[in-house]
């Protein structure tokens, strides 16, 4: 899961600054790396590992100066983690083309195989970028229009949509304007909106709304699955329906990707996670259970935290206080400094614990490392009962769009009962939402009719074209990323 933000200025303005706004905003999207790329009678372009605010400093953003720029921040899904795997990625020739995306090609290696190989083409990184950059520009630079019409931009989307398989939100610049397309299922959130200024209007496309927030741009609308937008030299924003698939948006994204204060989709995120607070609360009382305290882990949790304990007529309380500097412990190498890292992350207030009964409140339970670590704290602070709750339900299958997550074997709910659950985890029960009750909650958020991807809690892919070989490919490489993300 990445993040990203395109830009298109009137011409004498420079959109940099809002790109890094932008870039700030979805920090949380990935740490891992952050780049620019701007135009201005040439491409510019300042990348590098690490936070946004560590990879560009002042003399960069003298130099990224022109009206379109694209930018993104990376969590890595494909490739090892290197510099050259760092986007967005461009070209000078044949056509000049930047490129940013978020999601995960699914046929990575066989496009690598096939029909790269055999053209005798070597990619230059191990980005699933790369090959949708290609893909691209090739259909592009066969249709040979200066400029660039959007006749043109939809052959090149139909293109990768006809080669590229997998989930993918996708935006950039060329010299003459911006351009963003949604993967056919519309997997992966991508949204639109302007600014209008005394120096004329600033077009944007980012993926989640808080990054147009906070610079200033009204949202005019979310892509739709299989849509594209082009905006060239008359700048008016075209946009066309090229893919004819079903939506199916990421349902991960309400539960623990995006941020609170963004709208998915017309749906409040925010909005979502107070309903799946709130229906796991009344399933806490519905079977009988009974508590003294509401405790979420930071951040996630904080926002279903409140309104489960409201449900509940209990206290939600900071039971656990989070140094924020300590980095994800998702990404770290090993088991072990994961497990070291998450006492030094959360740190517990002895007084929410010592003698109650506590439910320890998270959004999701992946491997199992974060859960048993807070269960064993909650104990040596004097807990009488500790109950553990997800308001999602049991993690069981990998995501191959994107969102990092263990590899089949490494998921805690896989083949437990609840019950054995709790007992790997030290809990003395578990509660989980159930996959109705999420879809339910997150519809209530705003748009009744949505139809998610949950892929990941049931197993069934919507793109409908997941094999095997693509699941042990993703799998191998993420173990050879050697981030333990695998
Ligand atoms: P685990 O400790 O492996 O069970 O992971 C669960 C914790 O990781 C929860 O506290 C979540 O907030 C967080 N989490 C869930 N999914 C992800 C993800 N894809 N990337 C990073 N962190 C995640």
């Amino acid at each position: 899961m990445c993040g990203f933000i395109s830009i298109f200025g009137p011409p004498e303005s420079n959109a940099i600054h809002d790109v890094l706004s932008g870039l700030l905003a979805i920090q949380h999207r990935g740490q891992d790396a952050a780049g620019v790329v701007t135009f201005k009678d040439k491409f510019q372009a300042k990348k590098g590992l690490g936070l946004v605010r560590e990879v560009f400093q002042d003399k960069h953003i003298q130099r990224l100066h022109g009206p379109l720029a694209v930018g993104h921040v990376r969590y890595p899904t494909v490739g090892l983690g290197d510099r050259a795997d760092v986007q967005p990625f461009w070209l000078d020739y044949p056509v000049g083309i930047a490129m940013a995306h978020n999601g995960n090609v699914t046929n990575f290696h066989e496009l690598k195989r096939t029909y790269f190989g055999q053209r005798n083409i070597h990619l230059g990184s191990n980005c699933d970028l790369e090959v949708v950059l290609y893909v691209f520009a090739d259909a592009l630079m066969r249709r040979l229009n200066n400029p660039i019409t959007v006749d043109d931009v939809k052959v090149a989307v139909n293109e990768v949509f006809t080669r590229v398989k997998g989930a993918y939100s996708v935006v950039g610049i060329t010299s003459e304007g911006m351009y963003a397309f949604r993967d056919p299922y519309g997997i992966k959130p991508i949204i639109f909106g302007k600014k209008v200024t005394p120096a004329g209007t600033f077009y944007a496309v980012a993926s989640e709304s808080v990054v147009l927030d906070v610079s200033g741009y009204e949202v005019v609308r979310n892509l739709k699955a299989g849509e594209m937008l082009w905006i060239g030299k008359d700048r008016v924003p075209h946009f066309v329906q090229v893919g004819q698939k079903p939506h199916r948006p990421c349902i991960f994204e309400y539960i623990y990707f995006s941020r609170p204060d963004s709208f998915l989709d017309n749906t409040s995120v925010y909005e979502a996670r107070m309903e799946l607070g709130r229906r796991l609360g009344r399933e806490f009382h519905a079977r009988g259970l009974q508590a003294d305290v509401v405790i979420p882990v930071p951040e996630s949790a904080k926002t279903a935290g409140q309104t489960m304990a409201e449900v509940l007529n209990l206290p939600c309380r900071e039971g656990f206080v989070k140094n924020r500097y300590v980095g994800r412990t998702f990404i770290m190498p090993n088991d072990k400094a994961r497990q070291d890292s998450i006492r030094a992350k959360l740190n517990p207030i002895r007084a929410e614990f010592e003698g109650k009964n506590v439910i320890i409140l998270d959004d999701s339970i992946v491997r199992g490392n974060t859960s048993r670590q807070i269960v064993k704290i909650a104990r040596q602070m004097g807990a009488k009962k500790v109950f553990l709750a997800s308001y999602s339900p049991p993690l069981l299958f990998p995501c191959l769009y994107g969102i990092d997550m263990s590899t089949k074997r490494e998921f805690v709910a896989r083949g437990r009962t609840n019950e054995e659950i709790a007992k790997e985890l030290g809990a003395d029960y578990v509660l989980y939402q159930t996959i109705e009750e999420m879809v339910d909650a997150v519809r209530t958020a705003g748009n009744r009719d949505l139809e998610f991807c949950k892929a990941c809690f049931e197993g069934v892919y919507p793109t409908g074209d997941i094999t095997e070989s693509m699941i042990s490919d993703i799998e191998q490489d993420r173990l050879a990323a050697g981030t333990g993300i695998a």
